[in-house]
């Protein structure tokens, strides 16, 4: 059987179909400009796989804040982004209408857990963070087998966490000017230092400070949640030198003051998506199989 799926981002948007096993069998990206131009083609690009043996749901993972909150009156809408053109779009409404099937909304960093826990490395676990760490910081979040929503969804990427009294930079947050984002994202490396951060590679200044910073983020989410994994993604994490360092801080913050046996194996605890960066579009996968299965 199979399902639409789109990864709706910032700066692109991803549309893929896949089957039941989450296997992707074609892809297509556009860019995200304003939803009169993109979504047309997004709208195009599924309605051509509406045939017989065609698209059954459609999944989405999209980026935020978006209202993934069922029964809200404004259920599908992106709300509050600095995105102007996007703001208050029903997006989950309008593909729902112009193509007739279930459409299935969570965040994108949900997606990415849901992809994940389905068909990747927290396969048969049921409480598991996923952050991405990119242009954004975000984290999806499962708690005893269901996504995390709550009053609407966590936005832990906005966590405080006290700046090191070392750093150079400042947050580049516009909201706050001590959170995980605004001190960790690819922006805020690239302001701190003047270069993209694939050019400071040798710099182990810079690295130090990041996993510094990415290792006080998941101690936070350690002891508030008290996931079984977390598993790191994004264009920053691509710098695997980065994973000893922040499974050797978090060891060292956590400082013994409880034992699990997920931390006592930290190289199994903390580690890299393992979906090679198709968690997302294989978690819209399985977000539309979720939807058609309840409609
Ligand atoms: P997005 O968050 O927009 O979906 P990415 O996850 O690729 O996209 O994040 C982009 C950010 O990650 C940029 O700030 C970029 O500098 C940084 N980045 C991308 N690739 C790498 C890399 N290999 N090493 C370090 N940083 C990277
Ligand atoms: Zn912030």
């Amino acid at each position: 059987m199979l399902f639409g799926a789109l990864e709706a981002g910032g700066t692109k948007m991803v549309m893929a179909i896949g089957d039941e096993n989450g296997r992707i069998l074609e892809q297509r990206s556009i860019p995200t400009t304003t939803p009169e131009e993109t979504m047309p083609q997004i709208i195009e690009y599924f309605k051509e796989r509406l045939t017989e043996d065609g698209i059954k749901a459609l999944g989405v993972g999209a980026f935020g804040p978006v209202d993934v909150v069922k029964g809200s009156p404004t259920y599908g809408h992106i709300l509050n982004t600095p995105k102007l053109a996007w703001k208050g779009y029903d997006l989950a409404g309008t593909l729902e209408k112009a193509l007739g099937i279930p459409v299935g909304l969570d965040t994108d960093v949900n997606g990415s857990c849901l992809g994940e826990m389905t068909y990747g490395c927290a396969k048969g676990l049921d409480t598991v963070v996923y952050i991405t760490i990119g242009t954004g910081i975000g984290a999806g979040i499962a708690v005893n087998g269901k996504l995390l929503h709550g009053m609407l969804h966590p936005e832990a990427g906005h966590i405080l966490i006290a700046k090191n009294s070392h750093d150079p930079g400042r947050s580049v947050c516009p909201y706050h000017d001590s959170c995980f984002e605004g001190l960790a994202s690819g922006p805020s490396i690239e302001a701190r230092w003047g270069k993209k951060a694939v050019e400071l590679v040798d710099n182990k200044v810079v690295w130090e400070l990041e996993s510094d910073y990415i290792a006080k983020g998941l101690v936070n989410m350690i002891l508030t949640l008290s996931p079984q994994k977390i598993i790191l993604g994004g264009g920053v994490m691509h710098q695997e030198q980065l994973f000893p360092m922040i499974r050797s801080k978090v060891t060292t913050l956590l400082n013994d003051y409880y034992t699990t046996k997920e931390l006592m194996d930290m190289e199994n605890y903390i580690v890299p998506a393992s979906l090679k960066d198709d968690q997302g579009i294989m978690g819209a996968v399985r977000l539309a199989q979720l939807a058609w299965e309840e409609a």
